[in-house]
């Protein structure tokens, strides 16, 4: 036997009160069917409120999009800028390397780094991301190279400075450089370097940039200067009437060293001025 409910109603006032007796089992549907009704509602609800969210979503990730496409616009220009300066720098590499005598092609850096990337395409964040990374490294290799042509262009000019040049005295040549007769006496000497004839008291000039080496008195040159200018340079001045500069001191090239003299062995007021190279006298006329 199935057990039963009774459901009382039971109105405000005089009525009869009324009675409902209901089955278990259409109790049981009855709840059930409330319940999958109120699972429904539930179930709606959540898909209307979830497609709400979605397109708000979108419409947000609509706006990033295109803000984003603004900005990878606006890097590609800048990429491309870039890209133009770089060659403009390899350019003006090239030229200064041409200008100092260093162009060697095994040395110069290659500053291709692609075109312009496609902005619309999704890898172009990527793309972009790549040539700026190929640009750094093509930046960093120039780098380098620039320092490179800098060292040897501050060598260059040291070396420029430090290489005997010009005439150390106001004259004549008198006497060059190689062999000669002995003037008292047979058979022949070296002369290692040239004698430039002029007044007592001409200023001597330095002819490149240096030390001074020594400063002496020798029977021979009798007052002497030796300057050290590096790079394996040394010149020499003899004869002077007076010597104006001490040893150690820093000369550059055109200062006043000594005066032209007659000391030590000479015949007249002249400077013998020698160019050594290592140690080994060389023409000085080829450096004046
Ligand atoms: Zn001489």
């Amino acid at each position: 036997m199935s057990k039963r409910f009774t459901v009382m109603v039971i109105p405000e006032a005089g009525e009869k009160v009324r009675r409902l007796q209901i089955h278990s089992r259409a109790s049981a549907f009855a709840v059930a069917c409330c319940l999958l009704f109120v699972g429904l509602f539930a179930f709606l609800l959540y898909s209307r409120l979830n497609l709400e969210f979605d397109q708000a979503e979108l419409e947000r990730l609509r706006v990033e999009n295109s803000q984003q496409r603004l900005v990878l616009q606006r890097l590609a220009v800048d990429f491309d800028s870039l890209h133009e300066q770089m060659i403009m720098l390899a350019d003006n590499e090239a030229r200064v390397r041409q200008l100092a005598s260093f162009e060697d092609s095994s040395q110069t850096v290659p500053v291709a780094i692609g075109g312009i990337p496609a902005v619309d395409r999704v890898s172009a964040v990527d793309e972009i991301q790549q040539r700026i990374s190929q640009l750094q490294l093509a930046i960093d290799m120039r780098r380098q190279s620039q320092e490179d042509v800098r060292n040897l262009l501050n060598d260059q000019v040291s070396l420029s400075r430090a290489t005997p040049k010009g005439w150390p005295t106001k004259g004549w040549i008198t006497s060059y450089f190689g062999m000669r007769q002995i003037p008292q006496g047979t058979g022949k000497r070296m002369h290692k370097g040239i004698d430039i004839a002029a007044n007592t008291g001409t200023p001597i000039f330095a002819t490149a940039d240096g030390i001074v080496a020594r400063v002496e008195y020798s029977a021979g040159y009798g007052k002497t200067v030796i300057l050290d200018h590096g790079y394996g340079y040394r010149t020499l001045f003899g004869h002077n009437s007076k010597n104006l500069v001490k040893s150690g001191q820093r000369i550059r090239r055109g200062d006043k060293i000594a005066e032209v003299g007659n000391t030590g062995r000479s015949t007249g007021p002249h400077v013998h001025y020698e160019v050594q190279l290592n140690s080994i006298p060389i023409d000085p006329r080829h450096t004046l």
